[in-house]
């Protein structure tokens, strides 16, 4: 059986647009569904682990696996961090017999897209400005100012890519946004 005859779904965005509070509501509600774990070279942050949030794993390596064909795609989001989806973990997801939720950048959903076609559900997560983004991402306290401003201005560039997405849902209210992905996921998945 190849990878892409299997079902799967995107939570797209820029970076503090609510993707991963959105995320997370659904993987509460169905346990169906299965966080894909993605490969990344950046130092974990305060509180995450290894294998929960992330593998953080050593730039050497994840170049090493990029080689040997390990992922179904990857990206350099920001300068200097590798992150990347393994065909091992989405195969996990699917044996378990569960439907895998990615939370990745925008770049990463488009290769997704063009590998699994109808059997992808992409969802993009807008924020309703980026003077708000800049807000939730100070709000946060896990940026630097400098991190803060390179998100925003890859915010920027990432909003144009909007339309390439099935759906495009705009996080005002975070409880509204939730429970529109949820109608979103639920009709693609014929819940
Ligand atoms: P953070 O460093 O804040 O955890 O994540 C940075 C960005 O990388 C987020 O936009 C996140 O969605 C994205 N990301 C996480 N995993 C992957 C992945 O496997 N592939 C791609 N392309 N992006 C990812």
């Amino acid at each position: 059986m190849t990878l892409s005859s299997h079902k799967l779904i995107i939570i797209t965005a820029p970076s503090g647009a609510g993707k991963t509070s959105i995320t997370r509501f659904l993987l509460n509600k169905y346990p169906k569904l299965a966080f894909s774990i993605s490969a990344a070279t950046r130092k974990p942050r305060a509180g995450e682990l290894d294998g929960v949030q992330y593998h953080f794993i050593p730039e050497e390596q994840f170049r090493s696996r990029i080689e040997a064909d390990e992922f179904v795609e990857w990206e350099m989001v920001y300068e200097g961090c590798y992150y990347g989806t393994l065909k091992s973990e989405l195969q996990r997801i699917w044996d378990a017999d569960k439907v895998p939720v990615l939370d990745i950048d925008v770049k990463g959903a488009i290769h997704i897209q063009q590998q699994f076609g109808n059997n992808c559900l992409s969802v993009f997560i807008e924020p309703p400005s980026v003077e708000e983004l800049k807000k939730r991402l100070e709000s946060r306290g896990t940026e630097t100012a400098e991190s803060i401003s390179t998100r925003l201005s890859k915010a920027s560039y990432e909003m144009s890519f909007s339309h390439h997405f099935n759906k495009t849902i705009v996080n005002r209210d975070l409880d509204i946004a939730c429970l529109e992905t949820e109608k979103v996921i639920k009709e693609f998945l014929g819940w």
